[in-house]
């Protein structure tokens, strides 16, 4: 048995996995945003480390049999290191892995959240084909790149940062410090920002898709907006990487009927000629589970 974690802004998911299954899962609200916000990046690593050890120590003693853990974390991964989180702002290469390794008794491993997604979709998916790209819509948004079976990671841990893809020179402004990036426009906060222009109405995404279902227009068109970005994203990502098979994933892909149509409009338009009719787009198998799943799996070693 392994645990595979999901590291997010507001939380913590914890999961058991056993084979490709979550046996038991259990959040711990733990606000690592306001922490980095509020506090000195060493005082904030300490406290996620803290909070970290307890919920895991909690977790390895009630099962023993567990042999290895891994975390997804939102933010560049080198060698092991956080070398830096967009939304976990002053972190620079820490190392949470060596201290929770030694104090747990238990190897532990550390990888990109929407990576560690990825690796769990490709490995549910029965490691059909060569790879995938998946896209994981929530906040944000993020990618993961698996090629022949492999996770991909880049150099400096930002290969598939898919979200910071400019589709619209000069548009909103983007925590990354660049203007017009997809995730502005095709993620939920994106969404809201869409309606929020719209209708002078902050929403957010889950309400909104609710309005769009009541056929409420600028709902709608908001998530068209969305659909239309991150295929306008993902002709760019498969002219560099030529993946044949996307998935997507992450909270928002729940609104995906949303979005579909225009995403595969745009899709269709502006795929280069040689990829058009060739590309598989599925939504995930695991819904938000992945990333724990595919976490857990990356903490074993590695078969060649
Ligand atoms: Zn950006």
């Amino acid at each position: 048995m392994l645990i595979g974690v999901d590291v997010g802004g507001t939380n913590l998911r914890v999961g058991v996995i056993d084979g490709l299954e979550v046996v038991e899962e259990y959040r711990v609200n733990a606000d690592f945003s306001g922490l980095c916000r509020n506090n000195t990046p060493e005082q904030a690593v300490r406290a996620i480390h803290a909070a970290l050890f307890e919920a895991l120590s909690t977790s390895l003693d009630k099962h023993p049999a567990v042999t290895s853990i891994g975390l997804g974390f939102p933010g560049f991964i080198v060698s092991g290191l956080v070398a830096q989180s967009p939304n976990l702002p002053g972190l620079q290469d820490v190392d949470l892995v060596t201290p929770l390794s030694e104090g747990l008794g238990c190897p532990v491993i550390i990888e990109n959240d929407a990576l560690a997604a990825a690796y769990g979709e490709y490995h549910l998916m029965g490691k059909k084909g060569a790879g995938l790209v998946y896209l994981g819509l929530g906040t944000g948004v993020g990618g993961g790149l698996i090629v022949d079976g492999r996770t991909f990671p880049g150099e400096h841990g930002v290969a598939m940062e898919v979200g910071h893809i400019i589709v619209e020179p000069g548009g909103r402004s983007c925590g990354c410090g660049n203007h017009g990036c997809m995730e502005q426009y095709a993620s939920a906060s994106g969404v809201s920002i869409s309606y929020l222009e719209a209708t002078g109405r902050r929403e957010d995404a889950h309400r909104i898709a609710q309005l769009a279902k009541a056929g409420d227009v600028p709902a709608i068109k908001a998530y068209a907006l969305a659909g239309e970005y991150l295929a306008q994203a993902l002709v760019h990502i498969l002219k560099v990487v030529d993946v044949a098979h996307i998935v997507i994933g992450g909270g928002m892909s729940v609104a995906w009927p949303l979005l579909k149509d225009s995403f595969g409009r745009r899709l269709d338009a502006d795929l280069i000629p040689a990829l058009r009719g060739k590309i598989r787009v599925t939504l995930s198998q695991a819904g938000d589970q992945a990333g724990m799943i595919g976490a857990a799996l990356l903490s074993t070693p590695r078969l060649p």
